[in-house]
């Protein structure tokens, strides 16, 4: 298979023919088509196997093909929310989706903890189409009104073991909770637990399955 044959936006696959990419990694062949089709996810991944451009790409895609919303403060609402267990981690996807969607007209900025809260403030009342996040600064911005999340339409657990192993599960139900019910979602996990598979049957509507 090579990435021409997976219905992306030319404006996205050029991006990642620009990346040297010549054809899409096991995850990426499989989940790309699903997550186009508008199917929740439930994949079986370790890092390395190309699994953030499975989630980004067909992300961006979807994104750019519908239209946006406004946050409370007037700017872009979150429309896909990707959260991550550690601030690497988070600005690395942040990173690829920057890298993926140069040729879109979409925004996205990221937000973790240990670092001054003002200019993450601005930025979300600016307005982001995505947001990647650490739980622990998401949940304290959302609790002091900073954060709007009922335009979210995709959201992405990313290495939800770590997550878990992290102590941040309270974190990411409450998250959870404060999305519309009606989404896409899409669970990451290199590992799964009782723990793990209870979150995914909570979150997930009839997922496909994806391991590599
Ligand atoms: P990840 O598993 O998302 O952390 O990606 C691991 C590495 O693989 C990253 O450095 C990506 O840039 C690279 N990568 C992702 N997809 C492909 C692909 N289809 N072909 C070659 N390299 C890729």
């Amino acid at each position: 298979m090579n990435f021409d044959e997976l219905k992306l936006a030319p404006a996205i696959l050029k991006a990642v023919r620009e990346q040297g990419y010549e054809t899409p990694t096991p995850i990426q062949a499989q989940a790309i088509p699903a997550v186009l089709e508008g199917h929740d996810l439930l994949g079986g991944a370790q890092t390395g196997t190309g699994k953030t451009a499975a989630f980004t790409l067909p992300l961006l895609h979807k994104l750019t093909m519908s239209r946006s919303a406004n946050n409370k403060f007037g700017g872009t609402g979150v429309r896909a929310l990707v959260l991550t267990p550690t601030r690497e981690l988070a600005a690395q996807v942040e990173e690829s989706v920057r890298t993926y969607g140069k040729y879109l007209q979409l925004s996205s900025t990221v937000i973790f903890g240990g670092v001054g809260m003002n200019p993450q403030i601005d930025r979300l009342k600016r307005g982001v189409d995505i947001l990647v996040a650490t739980p622990g600064r998401l949940l304290d911005l959302q609790q002091q009104g900073m954060l709007d999340l009922s335009t979210v339409q995709m959201l992405v657990l990313d290495e939800a073991d770590r997550m878990l192993d992290m102590g941040f599960i309270h974190d990411v139900r409450k998250v959870l909770a404060l999305v519309p019910k009606e989404k896409q979602s899409l669970l990451f996990s290199a590992t799964f637990s009782d723990e793990i598979r209870e979150l995914a049957a909570g979150l997930l509507r009839d997922p496909q399955h994806i391991q590599v």
